[in-house]
């Protein structure tokens, strides 16, 4: 089966995306390795695709001596192969290789992960045990368990965008 028509509006900057995503039946797309199954098995129907994993600013990764903030749309493949700081054990680099295979890696994300929030998937329960917070748009900060709970519960297009993880350090 393909998937029913839509359009895509692709964002220029994060500040264009929640104007696109106000438009009816607007979704976001990120590595698309959730979201493409369900378009084409028809178990999702947008009118309006929004890609943001083009977004550098989503993709940025930082580090205090306290945390280490993790971009949205930072890839699998890119933990996987040692693209950031260590929060402790190798951790994040263990869990990412783990996920899928090499293309699926390549192309998903960390935080389309959490959004999609399957509660069987790698990082949603690695994060939620570590006990990582989640910043949206609007530079909300909040618990990945309360995060999990409000996505499951609200519609399904999202208003809000997640745009980063932050990680607090491993116990030594
Ligand atoms: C063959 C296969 C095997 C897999 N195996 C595993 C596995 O072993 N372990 C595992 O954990 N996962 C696995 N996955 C899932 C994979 O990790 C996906 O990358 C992930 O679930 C979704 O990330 P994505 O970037 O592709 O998101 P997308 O598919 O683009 O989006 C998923 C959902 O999240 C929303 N979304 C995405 N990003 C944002 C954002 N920043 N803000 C708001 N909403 C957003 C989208 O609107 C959509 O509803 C597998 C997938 C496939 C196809």
């Amino acid at each position: 089966m393909k998937a029913a028509a839509f359009e895509v509006a692709r964002p220029a900057v994060l500040a264009d995306v929640a104007a696109l995503l106000a438009r009816p039946g607007a979704s976001v797309l990120a590595g698309g390795q959730s979201l493409g199954p369900m378009l084409n098995l028809r178990l999702a129907r947008p009118a309006v695709l929004v890609p943001i994993s083009h977004l550098g600013v989503l993709r940025e990764v930082s580090e205090t001596v306290a945390s280490v903030t993790i971009g949205a749309c930072v890839t699998h493949a890119v933990i996987a192969d040692g693209g950031m700081p260590d929060i402790g054990w190798n951790l994040l680099a263990r869990v990412a290789e783990g996920i899928a295979y090499r293309a699926v890696r390549t192309r998903g994300t960390i935080g389309g992960s959490l959004c999609h929030a399957d509660p069987a998937a790698d990082w949603v329960t690695v994060l939620t045990a570590l006990g990582a917070e989640v910043l949206t748009t609007g530079d909300r900060a909040l618990p990945l368990r309360a995060f999990g709970v409000e996505i499951t519960e609200v519609p399904i297009t999202p208003r809000r965008v997640l745009t980063a993880l932050m990680k607090a350090r491993v116990p030594a």
